[in-house]
C-alpha cells in the first residue's frame, strides 16, 4: 500500500484490497481464512503461496502487511501474545551467552521473560534508568547485543530518548528493540527514530476492545525479519486467523479511539492535579510533566495513561480504587473501557519492595487507562470515590 497516503487511511485498506479477480467475491473486509493447509496443483510448487497455517495464513497475512503498513516498516509479523513476540525476538536474534541492556521499570511480564525464563538460556539482561542515557551505555559489556526500551513506561510513564539510544546501539553494534505499546502506532514510530525493532502488546491500543490476545513485530531490517520470521514458524506462536481478524478490526478505528483517549485523559489529568486528595498526576500531556520536550521532540500525542498518587496510607487508595462504578479495577490497559489499577499490589506486585521504591512505585500509586466513554462521567466517578 502507498506510504503517502495518511495513516488513518492506511489502517483501514492496507491489506484489505478486495480481490476483484474472475470468481473471487471481491471481500471488503478480509475474510478470515481458517483452513490449516491449503491445496496445490504441483507437488513443488503452493499454487496461492500458501502451504500450512502456521507458516503463513491469508488473513495473518492482511494484518502482517497492514501492521506494516501503520508502523512506516517493510514488514510486520503477529503473534499470539505480546510475550510470544518479545520470546520470537530474543529467541531468534540471541544465543546463550548474550547480554541485553533493557530498562529498569519494564513491563513486569517483560522482566519476568528476561530474570526467570531467559537467564535459564545463558541469556543475561542488566537495568539502566531509562531517562540517563550514558547509564545504557556505562551498561554495555563485550557480550552485549541488544537494548530493550519502552517508550512511555509503565507504570510512572519515564521517556526513553529513542534517537539518542539509536546512536548508543549504533556505536556499539547493537540491535534497539522498542516495546511501543503504551503510545500505539498513531502516536509514535521508534522505527523512523532508529529503533531497529518495534514490537506492541496488540491485546493493549492495537487491538483496543479488551477481547483478543496478541503480540505484533515490525522492522525494516531484511536480515532481521528473516530470522524473526523463522524462528516465528519454527517455535510457532502465531496469531489465529480470527485473532487476526479482530486485530485488523481494531486497527481500523485505532486514529479515532487513540485522538478520543488523549482528549479525555487531558480532561482527567487535569481533574486529579487540582484535586487534594491526590499528591502527584503523571501525564505527557500536562505541562508538570518533568520530560514534556523530549516527548514532544519524538512523539505526536500523549496516550490515556495516567499515574497518580493517592495521598494517605495504601488503606486509603484501595478504599478509593473499590468505590469507583464506571472505571473498572482491572490489570491491563488500552481498551475502550477505563481501568484502574494498583501497581504496587497488582501490576507490579512480583517486583521487590526496594526495587519497587528505587523505581518509585509507592505504594498508594495508581495507573488509569483512560478510556473512550464520556469524560464528564469519568471524572464524576473518580470524584465521588475520591
Ligand atoms: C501487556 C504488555 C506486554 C505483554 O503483552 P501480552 O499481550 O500481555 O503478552 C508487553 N509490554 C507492555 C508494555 C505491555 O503493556
Amino acid at each position: 500500500m502507498n506510504q503517502n497516503f495518511a495513516f488513518e487511511t492506511r489502517a483501514i485498506h492496507a491489506g484489505e484490497q478486495p480481490d476483484m479477480r474472475d470468481g473471487a467475491a471481491g471481500d471488503v473486509a478480509a475474510p478470515i481464512h481458517l483452513s490449516t493447509t491449503f491445496a496445490r496443483h504441483e507437488v513443488d510448487q503452493p499454487t496461492g503461496g500458501y502451504e500450512y497455517t502456521r507458516s503463513l495464513n491469508p488473513t495473518r497475512f492482511a494484518l502482517e502487511s497492514k501492521l506494516a503498513a501503520i508502523e512506516n516498516t517493510k514488514y510486520g509479523l503477529a503473534f499470539s501474545s505480546g510475550l510470544a513476540a518479545e520470546t520470537a525476538i530474543i529467541m531468534g536474534l540471541l544465543k546463550s551467552g548474550d547480554h541485553v541492556v533493557a530498562s529498569d521499570d519494564l513491563y513486569g511480564g517483560t522482566k519476568r521473560l528476561f530474570n526467570r525464563v531467559m537467564s535459564e538460556f545463558g541469556i543475561t539482561a542488566s537495568y539502566a534508568d531509562v531517562t540517563d542515557n550514558s547509564a545504557f551505555e556505562r551498561a554495555v559489556t563485550p557480550a552485549t547485543r541488544m537494548i530493550w526500551v519502552e517508550t512511555v513506561s509503565n507504570p510512572l510513564l519515564k521517556i526513553a530518548d529513542i534517537r539518542e539510544l539509536a546512536e548508543v546501539a549504533k556505536r556499539h553494534h547493537l540491535i534497539l528493540v522498542v516495546d511501543n505499546t503504551f503510545l500505539s502506532p498513531y502516536f509514535m514510530h521508534p522505527a523512523d527514530l532508529g529503533a531497529d525493532i518495534v514490537m506492541h502488546s496488540a491485546t493493549k491500543y492495537i487491538g483496543g476492545h479488551s477481547d483478543v490476545l496478541g503480540g505484533v513485530v515490525m522492522t525494516n531490517d531484511d536480515a532481521l525479519y528473516e530470522k524473526i520470521q523463522y524462528y516465528q514458524n519454527a517455535a510457532g506462536a502465531v496469531m489465529a486467523p480470527f485473532d487476526s481478524y479482530i486485530v485488523m478490526r481494531g486497527i481500523k478505528t485505532l486514529a479515532l479511539r487513540m485522538e478520543r483517549h488523549e482528549q479525555n485523559a487531558l480532561k482527567v489529568a487535569e481533574f486529579l492535579e487540582k484535586h487534594e486528595k491526590v499528591s502527584r498526576v503523571v501525564y505527557p500531556g500536562l505541562p508538570s510533566f518533568a520530560q514534556r520536550t523530549l516527548h514532544q521532540s519524538q512523539a505526536s500525542g500523549n496516550g490515556g495513561i495516567i499515574s497518580f498518587e493517592i495521598r494517605g496510607t495504601v488503606e486509603d487508595a484501595k478504599r478509593f480504587l473499590s468505590r469507583l462504578q464506571i472505571i473498572a479495577l482491572a490489570e491491563s490497559l488500552g481498551g475502550v473501557e477505563s481501568l484502574v489499577e494498583l501497581p504496587s499490589l497488582m501490576t507490579h506486585s512480583s517486583v521487590a519492595p526496594e526495587e519497587r521504591a528505587k523505581i518509585g512505585i509507592t505504594d498508594t500509586l495508581v495507573r488509569l487507562s483512560v478510556g473512550i466513554e464520556n469524560a464528564d462521567d469519568l471524572i464524576d466517578d473518580l470524584a465521588q470515590a475520591l
